[in-house]
């Protein structure tokens, strides 16, 4: 029987757990891929908005010589955390489901890697399983096509290629951008009218500066309307336009997935969609299931990041040391 479990291995999941073994816990974290499996999956060749010193967990100092770091190098400094801390992760493994038993504790059922399946039992658990494997669908048709991606890696495929990218954000931005330098014929969709402020200040001169010359076409107030193996059909007020096209990159942001909630009974707010909780706590009003990072956030999930939801895992770690003190 295991006190508590995490489940997610990602900068929030990671600082629960080192938090709890500050106060004498060793937690089990479950984690259905690599350690900061979220991380490995964003573009190989991106730079992290923060600095380093606000992505640090579990006391380590996160140093590099220049001011933001790199996927791999936060890939490195979270490897790091997990050797330091010894912290006990078993990756590879997915939490299918969890069960309240009528005794107040939790079954906890994964599958693991091989297709073997097991059970765990524990007194709390911690949710903490992010957002990055539920991306916003436009449910449109043809969204199900192979050339159609939720994800994007890097450029240098794309090379000589028609691409659509589809969203107003910081993705759709960066990724528009590494497309026209690695050659790409780039064609950037959003359904807003002007640019977002949420674009990050350093960026929008310079994504902008493209636009302006005519390196990426630009449209706005445009919603893609169905997407084919050869085009896809967006409309501009009112008016239907057929774009050939080859690849389509849909960046429309990622939201967390409410599986876990609905099954144990964690009310979810009807209007903002966040998870019935107690801030001074992270406990849900399921007694005994805490919740850690960006899974905490309701239909924004851009509120909650690493840089403040690394701090969750403090303040559920002591809630649940005052519980088994008592
Ligand atoms: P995640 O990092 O998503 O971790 C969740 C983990 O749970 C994953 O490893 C996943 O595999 C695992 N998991 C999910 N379901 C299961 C299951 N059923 N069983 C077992 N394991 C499961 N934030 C910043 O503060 N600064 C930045 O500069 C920044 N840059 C970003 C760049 C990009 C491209 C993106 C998409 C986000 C960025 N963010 C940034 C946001 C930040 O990465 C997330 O807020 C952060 O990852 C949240 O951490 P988390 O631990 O809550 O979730
Ligand atoms: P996002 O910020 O949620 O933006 C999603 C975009 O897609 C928005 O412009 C949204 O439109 C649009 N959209 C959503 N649903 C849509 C639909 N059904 N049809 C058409 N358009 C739709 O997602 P993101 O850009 O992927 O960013 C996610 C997180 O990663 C953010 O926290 C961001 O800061 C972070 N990020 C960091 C870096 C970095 O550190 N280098 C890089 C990229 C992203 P509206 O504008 O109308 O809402």
């Amino acid at each position: 029987m295991e006190q508590v479990i995490i489940v997610g291995a990602g900068p929030c999941g990671m600082s629960a757990a080192a938090e709890l073994q500050k106060r004498g816990i060793d937690p089990l974290i479950i984690e259905k891929g690599c350690v900061v499996n979220s991380i490995y999956g964003y573009p190989t060749f991106m730079n992290f908005f923060s600095t380093p010193e606000l992505l640090e967990i579990a006391d380590i100092p996160f140093i590099i010589s220049h001011e933001k770091p790199t996927r791999q190098e936060a890939l490195a400094y979270y490897r790091e955390v997990a050797e330091r801390r010894k912290l006990r992760i078993r990756t590879y493994e997915k939490v299918e489901e969890i069960k309240r038993r009528t005794d107040g504790t939790f079954a906890v059922r994964t599958t693991k890697r091989n297709g073997v399946r097991a059970e765990y039992g524990t007194r709390f658990v911690v949710i903490a399983t992010g957002y990055y494997d539920n991306p916003n669908y436009m449910n449109i048709p043809g969204e199900d096509l192979p050339k159609v991606s939720h994800y994007f890696k890097e450029a240098h495929p794309y090379h000589g290629m028609k691409v659509a990218v589809i969203g107003g954000k910081n993705s759709s931005v960066d990724a528009a951008m590494d497309l026209y330098r690695a050659g790409a014929d780039v064609t950037w969709i959003y359904r807003g009218g002007e640019y977002s402020p949420s674009i990050k200040a350093w960026v929008r001169p310079v994504f902008e500066s493209m636009v302006n010359k005519g390196w990426i076409k630009a449209m706005f107030n445009t919603e893609v309307k169905s997407i084919h193996e050869d085009h896809i059909v967006v409309v501009r007020n009112g008016e239907e336009i057929k774009l050939e096209n080859e690849v389509v990159f849909a960046m429309t942001g990622y939201r967390p997935d409410r599986t876990f909630f609905n099954a144990l009974g964690v009310k979810v707010h009807e209007e903002t969609g966040e998870p019935e909780h107690n801030p001074e706590t992270m406990e849900t009003n399921v007694p005994g299931v805490f919740i850690a990072g960006v899974i905490a956030a309701g239909n924004d999930a851009n509120v909650i990041f690493i840089e403040n939801g690394r701090f969750h895992g403090g303040i559920l770690a002591q809630e649940i040391s005052r519980r088994m003190a008592g």
